[in-house]
């Protein structure tokens, strides 16, 4: 398949030739034509999947030659929960669009909002934003809602855990009823469904299974350790397996503050990226490990949602998410086409619990790996969790397994 085939304009497929693209990923295959029928879509789509393109191609594609924005009002409307996925979503758009004569911006909290007054001003085809700012915008009387045509909320499930709904309820509330409405999610939870229902109107859905649709191999090791003995493990593995970029994930602000000072005094360069940073921090570190420049970034969740990092040869939990589904979306950013990645999670006794339940997503037992040096001194430590239930030689039986001392199976997922 080929992008010609989509349906996208010529314009928009010299712009993806330029970008060096081939062909388009399955969430691309299947989308582009789908929003460009105008209708609304409810997409299940991971960060790194491409997922961004599938959205932002065929708005552009639909807007060449549209009357332009009026004073301070946007026709499409892409919602997003950080400002670093909001800032790669509009780099993107200016690339795509870069053969077309449309408007557009980014509005994120953090820095000033005179500029993003300024901007809306005249209009915007296309207004990229999180929430938060734009109602303090819209509030201003800076921009308003009565001309959008496209609502995209990309990331919704992250949106919802970080509280933004509400926001997005006001904004949507300004809109007019009938406008396309695209919404993607990592994940499809039963809230994101429920969230889904008062967004979207018969809605095409579509699913890309992420790990046919990257072609990534990913390996997952635990890593039993003390908790005291963590930092030195990161430390030592990163010297002893000469990683050169690694993303870190810290359960707290102070945590990943705490391991960058503790790697640079090893001589690792490290940065700390989280909510606490200003955004120019954050954007230069982001920039620095990208680049090769700073070999370790130590991030929380908040931080390095969304952002485009999904192409590294590691990550390490060093602390393990609370939230299982937060697990699949970190070891998300590792694995290169046709090479493998390695996700490392740091594991003490405490995390047993986390441990069993993000199995049970993921639906296997993840190995493990003890280093030489480290030993947990808990003998009852995660190691233990290794144990998945021994597979016992199945037996025929001829009763339900609800009888007796069966126990339940364990789930299994794709
Ligand atoms: P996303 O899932 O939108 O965050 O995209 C992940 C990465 O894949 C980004 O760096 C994109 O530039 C890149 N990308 C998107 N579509 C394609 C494609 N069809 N071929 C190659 N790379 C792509």
């Amino acid at each position: 398949m080929s992008f010609s085939s989509l349906g996208l304009s010529p314009l928009i497929l010299q712009a993806i030739e330029e970008k060096g693209y081939k062909q388009p990923s399955p969430i691309q295959e299947k989308g582009i034509p789908v929003v460009l029928s105008g209708k609304d879509v409810m997409a299940a789509a991971q960060t790194g999947t491409g997922k961004t393109a599938a959205f932002t191609l065929p708005i552009l594609s639909m807007f060449e030659g549209t009357k332009p924005a009026v004073g301070n009002s946007v026709k499409a409307l892409i919602l997003t929960p950080t400002r670093e996925l909001a800032a790669q979503i509009d780099d993107n758009i200016s690339h795509y669009g870069k053969h077309l004569n449309l408007k557009t911006a980014v509005v994120f909290g953090g820095v000033k909002i005179n500029p993003q007054m300024i901007k809306l001003r005249r209009g915007v085809d296309i207004l990229v934003a999180t929430p938060g700012r734009l109602l303090d915008l819209f509030q201003q009387n800076a921009v308003n809602f009565s001309k959008v045509e496209i609502l995209v909320l990309d990331e919704a499930d992250r949106m919802l855990d970080m509280g933004f709904i509400h926001d997005i309820r006001k904004i949507m509330a300004k809109m007019p009823k009938k406008r396309q409405n695209l919404l993607f999610s990592a994940t499809f939870s039963d809230d994101i469904r429920k969230l889904a229902k008062t967004i979207v109107n018969n809605p095409v859905e579509i699913s890309v299974n992420t790990k046919n649709s990257t072609v990534k191999a990913i390996e997952q090791i635990i890593i039993p350790v003390d908790k005291t003995s963590k930092n030195n493990l990161l430390s030592h593995l990163i010297i002893d397996r000469n990683w050169h970029q690694v993303l870190v994930f810290c359960r707290t602000k102070h945590g990943a503050d705490r391991l960058a000072k503790h790697l640079i005094k090893k001589n690792i360069t490290a940065s700390a990226i989280h909510g606490n940073k200003s955004q120019g921090a954050r954007t230069k570190a982001l920039a620095d490990f990208k680049n090769g420049g700073v070999q370790v970034l130590a991030a929380t969740d908040i931080a390095a949602r969304g952002i485009d990092i999904n192409e590294l040869p590691q990550i390490v939990n060093f602390d393990l998410p609370n939230v299982a589904e937060d697990y699949v979306h970190r070891i998300g950013r590792t694995g290169r086409a046709g090479a493998t990645g390695h996700a490392y999670s740091f594991a003490t006794v405490e995390d047993k619990k986390n441990i069993s339940e993000i199995q049970k997503l993921i639906g296997e037992v993840i190995k493990t790996e003890i280093i030489a040096g480290f030993e947990p001194s808990d003998r009852l430590g995660p190691v233990a969790l290794k144990s998945p239930k021994p597979k016992r030689p199945k037996k025929p039986r001829t009763d339900g397994p609800a009888g007796g001392n069966a126990k339940p199976k364990q789930p299994r997922r794709r």
